[in-house]
């Protein structure tokens, strides 16, 4: 799973390296905003963690899988060497390939949450402050 970010300045995504499963984990990394500088532009730009999305990681599958097919493939050779006929080799490759699987592919953990951005909930307050005290002046020229 790898984190990116879309970019403000040229709308391409970029990786960020920070590691996180979720974005509470991602939060307590970085901190609710953050600076990022795009890898495509060079921009740099303030980001909310609510702007990091997790991606599924295909390098991860297909390490794993190569891993999984390599054990495969060596434990029916050695089995096959001493005469005997296995399917540990299916069975612990095969485990290999779905971990790395679904590892390279829960991004659902890190998607699904979304915070409240603090900051325009303060500027929804400011606005409404703002606004309560624009119609106390009409009612007192009145
Ligand atoms: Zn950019």
């Amino acid at each position: 799973m790898a984190l990116v970010i879309n970019c403000n300045a040229c709308h391409k995504k970029f990786k960020i390296p920070e590691k996180a499963a979720t974005r509470i984990d991602l939060e307590q990394i970085s901190g609710e905003y953050f600076r990022k500088t795009c890898l495509h532009c060079c921009v740099e730009k303030e980001y909310h963690i609510n702007d990091v999305e997790a991606e599924a990681d295909h390098t991860a599958k297909i390490i794993s899988a190569s891993v999984g097919i390599g054990i495969i493939f060596l434990v029916t050779l050695f089995a096959w060497g001493k005469g005997l006929v296995t399917n540990a080799g299916l069975v612990i490759g095969g485990a290999i390939i779905a971990a790395g699987w679904m590892a390279g592919s829960s991004t659902d953990n890190f998607n699904q949450y979304k915070t409240n951005r603090s900051r325009d909930v303060e500027r929804d307050r400011q606005i409404r402050e703002e606004m309560k005290y624009r119609k106390g002046d009409t009612n007192f020229e009145v």
